[in-house]
């Protein structure tokens, strides 16, 4: 089940989760230490989620007598939360530290993305299947994502925000290995070096005013598609298709190496951009909010998300034409590997 409270109700971060919750037998929460999973926002983005959320669920978790704390991951690329002290530093200027949300920070995977433990990736072929420690010794999660759209996946809420925020760099590594940019229309370029300077890792130079892609040093992030003024590089579609399945996939092995620890979902849909929350800018909206969903089917949960943001984007008509990339593939992938079910009730409060 999928439990959706309206944007009209969801003025009160915790009344609105509060009543949600009561849909959910938080028994199993009791007395534990919880983990709160969320994406903190990119120094300089002004959309990320709002810390009076993470605020609402770490007071709604003390009543359980929980010790919740709010973690995440460090990033793959170089950027403000490449470390453990960067993210925090990023964190604090975003507005969440333990004064303004009542509990610790904690970055899962320690100050250089070494705290990491190897889980089993069963019957999933995939290389490489770690995760941050920290949430792998929870004893339970709350999986806080903001909805939004993203240039790799179309979609991003409950099973990006595990598949790629949960895992260890090497994983992450392995995800996003697939993506190699081609230097596809040379002819176009203006030698304006915004590619070299744009690049997370720092993958690419511009020689005799030409750019050179080292795809030892690259990321697979495809930012360079983004920003290049002229179109010039390229990554297949074959690609980005790739990327889904292996998110989908590496996101069921998570979810199964933590299957006996309680897990809660919950999806914020508003201020719904066209990237993720990695981006160090201003970015603007696409969709009308939608309001705060709760479930424990982290497929379902994006399911509905999803299908809410479509009937509220402003200027497309669908979600694949936001970034021209099929935001389905890694929540049917997710569903395939039996984490969750694409069909689900749903019950608006
Ligand atoms: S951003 Fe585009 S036009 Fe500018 S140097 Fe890079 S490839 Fe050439
Ligand atoms: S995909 Fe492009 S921008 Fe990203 S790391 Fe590779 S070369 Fe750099």
């Amino acid at each position: 089940m999928v439990v959706h409270v309206s944007p009209e109700e969801a003025i009160s971060p915790y009344k609105a989760l509060k009543k949600a919750f009561e849909n959910f037998n938080l028994e199993a929460f009791k007395d534990k230490t919880v983990a709160i999973k969320l994406h903190m926002g990119e120094r300089g983005n002004r959309t990320h989620l709002h810390p009076s959320y993470a605020a609402a669920l770490v007071k709604i978790l003390q009543e359980f007598n929980c010790k919740p704390f709010l973690t995440d991951t460090t990033t793959l690329y170089i950027g403000s939360r490449l470390t453990g002290l960067g993210y925090l530093k990023t964190a604090t200027e975003n507005g969440f530290s333990p004064a303004t949300v009542g509990a610790p920070i904690i970055i899962a995977d320690g100050l250089y993305g070494e705290e990491t433990i190897k889980i089993e990736s069963g019957e999933v072929e995939v290389k490489d299947a770690s995760m941050g420690r920290a949430l792998y010794e929870a004893e339970g999660i709350i999986v806080l994502s903001h909805v939004k759209g993203h240039d790799l996946t179309g979609f991003a809420g409950a099973i990006k925000n595990v598949g790629m925020g949960f895992a260890s760099r090497s994983f992450k590594r392995y995800m996003h290995k697939v993506i190699e940019p081609i230097i596809a229309h040379p002819e176009r370029c203006v030698g304006c070096g915004i590619c070299a300077k744009s690049c997370p890792g720092k993958a690419i130079t511009i020689v005799s005013g030409k750019p050179k892609i080292d795809l030892e040093k690259c990321i697979g992030c495809k930012v360079c598609t983004i920003k290049c003024p002229n179109q010039v590089m390229e990554v297949s579609e074959k690609l980005v298709e790739e990327f889904n399945v292996r998110l989908g996939e590496c996101a069921a092995v998570i979810l199964k190496a933590l299957n006996k620890k309680p897990i809660l979902y919950v999806n914020v849909a508003e201020k719904i951009t066209k990237h993720c929350d990695c981006v160090s800018e201003p970015a603007k909206l696409v969709a009308e909010d939608s309001g705060i969903y709760v479930s424990e089917d982290p497929v379902a949960i994006d399911t509905a998300s999803f299908k809410d943001v479509e009937k509220n984007l402003t200027k497309t008509k669908n979600l694949k034409e936001v970034n021209d990339v099929d935001p389905w593939l890694h929540l049917k992938t997710a569903e395939k590997f039996g984490i969750g079910k694409t069909s689900y009730t749903i019950k608006t409060i």
